[in-house]
């Protein structure tokens, strides 16, 4: 019986490397490792020894005869993967080609240890961390202007996705490794300059991800009752930042801007039966909020087509399993059914197949019968205005012979996220990234930027692996070369600057 990879994912490939018959693919070295949704096992070579789920940091690959209700699906998912790509089965050695030798991430015996400061303590600076501190005899010194480390992983995953908030364990075991001191609730830019880090340390690795959504540039957008999506997830994760009282859900339909999976992220945890969420990490206040929920419909609104759609299939699959809940696709658009009729098996918009379709009358109260709740998919169309006076009303949206208004209490964008300008490193406001080269920030030598501060906010926590690899291969050629600006302060005088700042 085979191993199955489901749901969790996270595409970093830990599992790739300890599978002794190479049989999970696509592999980094694929093409099709930049664009998959998730690994996949191939099934008739796997040999069932259990390495890849040992190694796994998001408990995402089991035995295919223990996969239950949902899960199941992806024993079929994993094979259809080889069926249609046509990847060959492997057996025998892990038969993996090496390339050419290459020592340009290899110090001299004689180098002194690194001083590495990394800002950002979420996935991609621990990746980063993880190569410098398991690889190379570095000192790493984390910051982060939260008092609570984690990034992405603590504030922006879903309390009922555990096993991927799992991952978070794996990267805080390096926050007390023997060469890493950390700072939390410790803001550059604000307590210490960009300038002060960089004198005390050999090189600096910005790692602060997107800070901010991006926007709908709508009337009516900045209205009460409508926020970011980002919000609403720092809501129900307890950020420090956003208030307890942030979010009220005393409405019956909530229209959710955007179909990424941040979407069905936000729409999932508005539908779930509280019940089910005790017990994880949601924040008190959110739990307290969700249980008086008046909310009883959601509406995904995307401007593409369920062909095209932004989200992955696992997160749709994990919808389409909610207990209590419905899924409808508003059929205002011909080519939506037409789409989802004519999709092929390993086609985005075939995860929708079976789901009901009908053109809905937004005149109406929202649907679904009983205690049951109901999420909408409105492909094809995009919001024109937020409507309401003191408050959110309704969202008016294109799609369809005229522009309906959709009546909604709560409008949450999500639409994507964007990078913030960190004081002393340039900035492109266009990209909303830091302008670099492999991670080398221009005209700054000795900074570097890792994650979404790099490269956009886009790809999982698994594809931080690879962009934190090249960043960190960038720096350690840098200080080969002595190209490093050699630092005037060391770690105890950087503890003397922080403790003066903080009184
Ligand atoms: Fe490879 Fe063993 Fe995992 Fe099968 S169970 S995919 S053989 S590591």
């Amino acid at each position: 019986m085979a191993f199955a990879i489901t749901q969790t994912c996270c595409n970093d490939a830990t599992c790739v490397s300890v599978c002794p018959v190479n049989c999970i693919h696509p592999t980094p070295e694929e093409r099709a490792f930049g664009s998959t949704e998730l690994l996949h096992i191939d099934p008739r070579a796997c040999i069932d020894c259990g390495a890849c789920a040992d190694a796994c940091p998001v408990d995402a690959v089991l035995p295919v005869d223990r996969l239950t209700g949902g899960q199941r699906e992806y024993a079929r998912i994993n094979a259809a993967y080889f069926e249609q790509t046509g990847t060959p089965a492997r057996s025998g050695p892990n038969l993996h080609a090496w390339g050419a030798p290459s020592f340009d991430r290899v110090l001299p015996p004689d180098f002194g240890p690194l001083r590495v400061a990394i800002v950002g303590t979420g996935p991609a600076g621990m990746y980063a961390a993880r190569d410098l501190l398991l690889h190379t005899r570095a000192e790493v010194t984390f910051v982060d202007r939260l008092p609570v480390a984690g990034g992405l992983v603590r504030y922006g995953v879903a309390p009922d996705h555990p096993a991927t908030k799992k991952v978070g364990e794996t990267f805080a075991r390096f926050l007390t490794h023997p060469r890493a001191r950390t700072y939390l609730g410790l803001d550059v830019g604000a307590d210490v300059t960009a300038a002060e880090l960089a004198a005390h340390h050999d090189a600096v690795i910005y790692a602060v991800g997107a800070g901010t959504d991006r926007r709908l540039g709508v009337p009516g957008e900045d209205r009460p009752g409508s926020v970011p999506a980002t919000t609403f997830v720092a809501w129900y994760n307890a950020h420090p930042e956003v208030a307890p009282d942030a979010v009220d859900l005393s409405c019956e339909r909530v229209v959710v801007v955007g179909n990424g999976n941040v979407a069905l992220d936000v729409a999932r945890m508005l539908v779930t039966d509280p019940k089910t969420l005790a017990g994880t990490g949601i924040a008190g206040h959110a739990l307290a909020e969700l249980r008086r929920s008046k909310v009883r419909e959601v509406v995904l609104l995307g401007r593409r087509g369920p062909e095209d759609a932004a989200y992955t299939r696992p997160e749709v699959l994990a919808l389409k399993h909610l207990p209590g809940v419905d899924l409808l696709i508003d059929d205002h658009d011909p080519r939506i059914g037409a789409a989802v009729d004519a999709s092929g098996a390993g086609d985005k918009a075939a995860v929708l197949r079976g789901v009901a379709r009908e053109a809905v009358d937004w005149s109406l109260p929202p649907g679904a019968a009983g205690r049951r709740r109901r999420i909408v998919f409105r492909f094809r169309s995009s919001p024109v205005a937020v409507c309401g006076g003191e408050e959110t009303r309704a969202v008016r949206v294109t799609g369809g012979t005229a522009e309906p208004e959709i009546p909604a209490g709560l409008v949450l964008r999500a639409i994507g996220h964007r990078g913030v300008a960190q004081a002393g490193l340039p900035f492109d406001e266009t990209t909303g990234t830091v302008p670099h080269e492999r991670g080398r920030v221009a005209g700054r030598p000795g900074t570097y930027v890792v994650g979404w501060i790099k490269r956009g906010p886009s790809g999982g926590i698994g594809a931080n692996r690879a962009c934190a690899a090249e960043t960190v291969g960038s720096l350690l050629a840098d200080a080969v070369a002595g190209a490093l600006p050699a630092p005037a302060g060391g770690p105890r005088a950087f503890r003397r600057l922080v403790r003066r700042r903080r009184r």
